[in-house]
């Protein structure tokens, strides 16, 4: 028996007005994958994500989540979501401890966090290395460790799921090679990473397997293949060096 794909999308068509931004997509990922997503800007990446969490519905074709319609899922902890420019909101200075607290909440509904809970919190914490920030407010953190704690947020939650939205805008360039590394270890431990990606280094260097897209897919396999084969030039008519991203 095979195992029951993470996300699922048969044909998928959706377009805003009349005319589609994504066309006939269809997408397997399995547990444990690794994948990133590659496009230039409008090419419907974020589209095709909302698809697949079920925040859009396609006009043709289905999606799904853990076998279930992907509109119907309700089993929120198991995806761990990390924004790209994790805005640190003024209005709301809360603590790192605070925020991965909030991974739990599915867990137990509005009542307290039990001792087992509060271990779980520690141990995010210190998996993402925020140990010694846990009582700082998120607020007074660099865009980096925003997005760790958004991270020990999702395993928090045990999230299965972590899907990033190109995570490290806004990340200084020293940060960024350790975020990717705790992304490998993530997924070396048995997480599925979900990576929309405009940083061509960082796909090619980490991600496993590579989604082109341009409305349709115009590639999917594995990430030496997507160097190989040049398919940001066929896909969009102009040479896209690694050096330049996919912008
Ligand atoms: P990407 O994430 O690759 O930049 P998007 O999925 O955001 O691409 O956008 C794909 C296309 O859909 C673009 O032409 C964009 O202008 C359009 N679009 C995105 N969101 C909306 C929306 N809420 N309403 C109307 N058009 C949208």
């Amino acid at each position: 028996m095979t195992e029951t794909p993470v996300v699922e999308l048969d044909d998928v068509t959706f377009g805003y007005t009349a005319s589609p931004v994504v066309s006939d997509i269809s997408l397997r990922i399995d547990a444990g994958e690794y994948l990133a997503i590659v496009g230039p800007n409008g090419s419907g990446k974020s589209t095709l994500m909302k698809l697949l969490l079920g925040l859009l519905r396609p006009d043709a074709g289905t999606a799904r989540l853990f076998g279930e319609p992907s509109h119907t899922f309700d089993e929120g902890a198991k995806i761990g979501y990390v924004a790209q420019h994790a805005s640190a909101s003024k209005e709301m200075p809360i603590t790192v401890r605070e925020v991965v607290k909030m991974g739990r909440f599915p867990h137990v509904g509005f009542g307290r966090l039990s001792e087992e809970d509060n271990r779980i919190v520690d141990e995010a914490i210190e998996t993402v290395g925020m140990t010694a920030f846990a009582n700082r407010r998120v607020t007074q953190l660099s865009g980096g460790q925003r997005q760790r704690a958004f991270i020990a947020r999702a395993l928090a939650g045990e999230a299965d799921l972590l899907v990033l939205d190109e995570p490290t805008v806004g990340v200084d360039a020293e940060s960024v090679e350790a975020f990717y590394d705790l992304l490998d270890s993530l997924n070396e431990s048995g997480i599925t990473i979900l990576l929309i990606e405009h940083d061509l280094h960082a796909v090619t260097d980490h991600a496993d397997r590579v989604v082109c897209l341009n409305r349709e897919v115009y590639f999917d396999g594995p990430t030496d293949e997507f160097v190989e084969s040049n398919a940001l030039a066929r896909a969009f008519g102009t040479p896209m060096s690694l050096a330049g991203g996919a912008q």
